[in-house]
């Protein structure tokens, strides 16, 4: 699986899993557009359902397409194996609900992306499922919120939006001293800032919606899986058994694929796995003109008298500063700043000002993109879950670009400029 795992990330982005010989010297895969794959005879299609070869059934199963991407996806978190969803969300919902049984509680951090919060705190809970929300970086708190009904912890590594950064390795260690696997959103991070998996993670879940992809042009997710995490040893997942005695360490995985992703169907079409490993070429280049605009699009904020406060780790006073650059080895910190205004008005002024800044709700884009989350994807939040949340009403989020900076600063401090105070 792993081709040339020797090779530096850089090159590994690029090369990793490509095999021109087996596509007609073509150096990207063929998008397959086909529902079902024939096969030569009645013995193999029953031998492939017996799950003896690795041929392809049906588009809802598996595609080879998008099996490359799984393959790259998979080296590039350092991970045994991937599934890859129709969306950030599909990947979500199908690696939690393997885990989830009526009844059961998981613990995650309280500043989740927003589908992500309602999906555990108000979807689940239909199924008498408890997500106790804490705060990500509080480590007492979290083990405290550990009981026997516990089935795993959740995080982002960097939350969405409030953008603080949770001690994986610390998290990790406690959840593996209880039994529990350690599942991680690394949307913010990617790969190439953060590898989850390197640092005590158990399963990574990327939205390659956002910069793995990278262009604004296809929607998917991924479940990456370690192959690591002991699921036989605490006694916590006796309805793994079956899993681990075909899978081995892929156990997880394989209940992932066979149990929800196949029968919820939250497949992914090829024609966006392809899209996602052209996207995936440039992520390196992309993610390191991420960071350093952002830096600079942080500084340039912080030192306008209209801007009251800017959010970026990579300012030494924010508080996951010090774990931000542990955990990203000094690549950077990330594309993604949230700054505030005066209230909400002076927000909506600052966007409609905006000549080169898209204002839209996405993130991870190649172009720089603004929201105000207060008043839209989080419209219909009860004022004090939105304040728990950090969704301020003076909060504008900003995804940095990789447009010429000084264009960025130049856009924003053309629209300050022209704030009514
Ligand atoms: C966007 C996002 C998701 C959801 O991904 P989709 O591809 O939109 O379904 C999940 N987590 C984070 C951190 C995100 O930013």
């Amino acid at each position: 699986m792993t081709k040339q795992p020797q090779l530096d990330f850089h090159t590994r982005v690029i090369h990793a899993c490509q095999t021109p010989d087996q596509w007609g010297g073509a150096t990207l895969p063929p998008i397959v557009q086909a529902a079902a794959q024939a096969h030569p005879t009645a013995e193999h299609l029953s031998q492939t359902f017996a799950g003896q070869t690795d041929d392809h059934i049906y588009m809802r199963l598996t595609n080879p397409t998008s099996r490359v991407l799984e393959e790259k996806l998979a080296n590039l978190e350092g991970g045994l194996g991937a599934v890859v969803t129709g969306s950030g969300m599909a990947a979500i919902a199908d690696a939690c609900m393997a885990l989830l049984r009526a009844g059961d509680e998981f613990v995650c951090g309280n500043s989740l992306f927003m589908s992500t919060y309602l999906l555990f705190a108000n979807v689940f809970a239909k199924y008498n499922i408890t997500a106790r929300f804490v705060e990500s970086t509080d480590l007492a708190a979290l083990e405290a919120a550990i009981t026997d009904r516990t089935r795993f912890v959740y995080l982002e590594t960097v939350g969405n939006p409030k953008l603080d950064v949770p001690d994986l390795r610390q998290t990790a260690a406690i959840a593996h001293s209880h039994g529990l696997p350690l599942i991680v959103d690394n949307t913010l991070a990617t790969p190439y800032l953060c590898r989850p998996l390197e640092l005590g993670a158990d399963v990574v879940i990327n939205s390659t919606t956002k910069y793995l992809s990278g262009h604004g042009d296809a929607c998917g997710g991924v479940i990456i899986d370690s192959g690591a995490f002991p699921w036989m040893d605490a006694g916590r997942f006796p309805d793994l058994r079956p899993y681990v005695d075909r899978k081995g360490p892929l156990a997880y995985l394989d209940k992932v694929w066979r149990e929800h992703h196949i029968n919820f169907g939250t497949t992914p079409a090829p024609l966006h796995s392809f899209l996602t490993l052209l996207g995936l070429d440039t992520l390196a280049l992309r993610m390191e003109r991420h960071c350093a605009n952002a830096t600079a699009v942080a500084n340039f904020l912080s030192q306008r008298p209209e801007v009251a406060w800017v959010n970026y780790p990579g300012l030494v006073d924010h508080p996951g500063h010090a774990t931000a650059l542990a955990q990203f080895g000094g690549r950077g910190f990330g594309g993604l700043l949230t700054f505030g205004l005066k209230n909400k008005e002076q927000c909506h002024q600052c966007i409609d000002h905006l000549q080169l800044i898209y204002h839209l709700a996405n993130i991870g884009d190649c172009k720089t993109l603004i929201i105000h989350p207060y008043s839209t994807q989080y419209l219909s939040f009860p004022e004090s879950l939105r304040q728990k949340l950090s969704i301020t009403p003076d909060l504008l989020r900003l995804s940095v670009g990789i447009e010429a900076v000084q264009d960025i600063c130049h856009d924003l401090g053309h629209s300050l400029d022209r704030l009514i105070a």
